[in-house]
């Protein structure tokens, strides 16, 4: 079952990347080369264009400059499922000539939107043209491989790009290659919260509710937990789930006009709240909110991110968001359909702990997304 957002079955019509035909590169490409990865990842890589293998793979960085990109993300100590891979331009140039200035413009909104969609805490150029189209002045690659660059997106945030030299120029020239690989060194970023979190994301239901199974599994009496998101995110759907896997046999429901409901749980208690209706900070003495998240039950706090207080009593921050694959860039999800990104942080030792489990899990559940 995949997830539904209210009033969602209306769709609004969206640009169409795989009919592109802004430019003449459409005339002779095989297709569109997207990109790849997950867009909620820290890193952001642009290339230059697609190649042959890309062209006819569907996918950045499939041929033999992905295997050079492979050995360079090992040396920045990243990898892939850290990043979103894809291009200046999304069209294959004939005989893989530079794009040229009209090629570079007319795709320059797409990247523009992936940028802002996935708000990277750092962006990799490579490549000249890559250097170029984002710092927006004419580069000497000798000068600039390796080389940090704070950069303002628009106006509405501001990231760091790494510029390197594109990995085919290693292809044809070794001496290059020992050269850039001995100036590479392990990848300098901050994540966006200072913080150590982990990323899930769901495309169905199920999905989400093996997330909270996984989260059962690792807490403990007393710990916290603050739910995070709009109306209809999922906060409630995830409680449940998590509820059922730590013993509740009652029927979890929704605390909107309680405030706060317990239950017996194999596993101890459960205290479920939901601060929705509350209004002052105050009112938390009202419902004896300390006492509650300081007694043995595990506390989860929906709307915790009301009052601060409430977050200074919290172990991990849980933010729940349903987004839109409406840039058809998430290859998992069909285009416009939505899926949830389920997001922990740490807000106390004992949070990151919880967090460091769940992030060991990632081999076993093939929805986890990133380290952020
Ligand atoms: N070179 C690029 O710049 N991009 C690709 O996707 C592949 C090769």
């Amino acid at each position: 079952m995949h997830i539904e957002k209210e009033g969602a079955g209306k769709k609004k019509p969206r640009f169409d990347m795989t009919a592109c035909v802004d430019c003449e590169l459409s005339k002779s490409r095989t297709q569109v080369v997207v990109g790849s990865g997950s867009l909620d990842a820290p890193v952001l890589i642009v290339g230059e264009a697609p190649g042959k293998s890309e062209d006819e793979g569907g996918k950045p960085f499939i041929g033999r400059s992905g295997v050079v990109l492979d050995e360079i993300l090992e040396k920045l100590e990243l990898d892939r499922s850290m990043c979103y891979i894809t291009n200046v331009v999304r069209c294959r140039p004939p005989q893989n000539r530079n794009p040229k200035k009209e090629e570079i413009e007319a795709c320059s909104d797409k990247l523009a939107k992936t940028i802002s969609r996935v708000k990277p805490s750092l962006i990799i150029t490579l490549g000249s043209v890559a250097a170029e189209a984002l710092l927006g002045r004419p580069v000497s690659m000798s000068q600039i491989n390796g080389k940090y660059h704070n950069w303002n997106y628009d106006g509405t945030f501001t990231t760091r790009v790494l510029t390197l030299y594109h990995p085919a120029a290693t292809l044809y020239n070794p001496s290059l290659k020992a050269k850039i690989f001995e100036e590479l060194a392990p990848a300098a970023f901050e994540s966006g919260t200072g913080e150590a979190g982990v990323t899930f994301f769901s495309v169905t239901e199920e999905h989400t509710e093996s997330t909270a199974r996984m989260l059962a599994r690792f807490a403990q009496a007393g710990d916290v937990y603050v739910l995070c998101g709009d109306l209809g995110a999922g906060k409630t759907h995830l409680s449940k789930a998590f509820g059922a896997a730590i013993g509740v046999e009652d029927e979890i429901s929704s605390p909107t006009f309680n405030i706060m409901l317990s239950y017996e749980a194999k596993a101890g208690c459960l205290n479920h709240f939901d601060l929705y209706r509350l209004e002052r900070k105050e009112e938390l003495d009202d419902i004896d909110f300390y006492s509650q998240v300081e007694s043995d039950c595990i506390s989860l706090i929906e709307w915790g991110d009301k009052f601060e207080e409430t977050l200074n009593a919290a172990d991990v921050r849980i933010d729940i968001e349903l987004k839109c694959n409406d840039l058809g860039l998430l290859d998992s999800v069909p285009a416009d359909e939505y899926y949830r990104s389920i997001s922990f942080r740490p807000l106390t030792p004992r949070g990151q702990e919880i967090i460091d489990e769940l992030y060991s899990q990632k081999l076993r559940h093939g929805q986890i997304l990133t380290r952020i």
